[in-house]
């Protein structure tokens, strides 16, 4: 699959990632600005479109489901068809870039994105440190919240939702759903989205199921995308900074989920020195959407 598609993708790639000369010749012909973007941006709409259309048979939960199962590493089927989709959505940005000066493109960085992923929260205080880590680095991730953590902690959930961070439904109580009857696990999902819904205004689109449990009838029966991972640190389990960090480093690729736990000191101590470390290297961190194709 990948290698029938690559050349395809290069050549939507050179396409949609225009040469830096002519942007600046752009700039330079003000007279012609108008007309050279509204060709653009044209151009860029149709071949999304096209690209989209392109990548519309990769059954993104599928992937995801195939890749948990196959371990942290190796999922390439799953990755080559985040990375097409990526190539798509980093044209855009940069064709927006272009109009705007260059401003930060978190997609036309280059690939090497991750999203980091926290289960189990909100925690009154490792949550709150957390979100005051991210803010003052300007880094963006995402949050599966358990509905029972939710009372008391509302204003963590608002924070985050004027962050960006994305929030998601990690269950009520943190029960293996494909041991409950599908009416009971939709219950138990949509009283913790009406929950996030209630405080943040928005309704959840992405759920973790608890300890990766998820079946085909659930996802008919909720309409959620289900939130799998690629690397995960084990933390809950060794509550050791050094120890998931280096978890992670040993296993950080270009688009990486990472799963992690924000009701430990230790998780959010190794999360924030991780992003210190991998921004240096050229990494820019999304929310988990970010990497999945919809
Ligand atoms: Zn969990």
């Amino acid at each position: 699959m990948k290698q029938g598609r690559r050349p395809k993708q290069k050549a939507l790639k050179r396409l949609l990632l225009r040469p830096p000369a002519k942007r600046r010749t752009v700039k330079r012909k003000l007279i012609i600005l108008a007309a050279v973007l509204a060709a653009d941006m044209l151009l860029v709409c149709l071949c999304a479109g096209a690209a989209a259309d392109f990548l519309a048979p990769v059954p993104v939960s599928r992937a995801q489901a195939q890749s948990a199962q196959g371990g942290l590493m190796g999922e390439e089927a799953a990755q080559g068809g985040f990375r097409e989709a990526e190539a798509a959505r980093g044209g855009l940005k940069e064709a927006d870039a272009g109009q705007n000066g260059f401003e930060e493109a978190p997609g036309g960085s280059g690939e090497k994105l991750i999203a980091l992923t926290f289960d189990d929260g909100p925690h009154p205080v490792y949550t709150k440190k957390l979100l005051d880590g991210l803010k003052e680095r300007h880094v963006k991730a995402s949050f599966f919240l358990i509905g029972q953590s939710i009372p008391g902690n509302e204003e963590l959930i608002r924070q985050m939702a004027r962050d960006g961070h994305l929030v998601g439904t990690h269950c009520y109580s943190h029960e293996d759903l494909t041991k409950m009857t599908l009416q009971e696990a939709s219950e138990d999902i949509e009283r913790t989205n009406e929950m996030i819904c209630e405080i943040s205004g928005r309704l959840p689109d992405h759920i973790r199921p608890p300890y990766g449990r998820w079946s085909d009838d659930l996802e008919a029966a909720v309409g959620m995308t289900p939130v799998f991972w690629d690397i995960d640190t084990l933390d809950w389990k060794s509550q050791d900074a050094a120890k998931v960090e280096r978890q992670i480093y040993k296993n950080v690729g270009k688009h990486q989920v990472i799963l992690l736990h924000d009701v430990f000191d230790t998780s959010v101590e190794a999360a924030l020195a991780v992003i210190d470390t991998l921004a240096e290297q050229g990494y820019t961190f999304v929310t988990v959407d970010e990497l999945l194709i919809d």
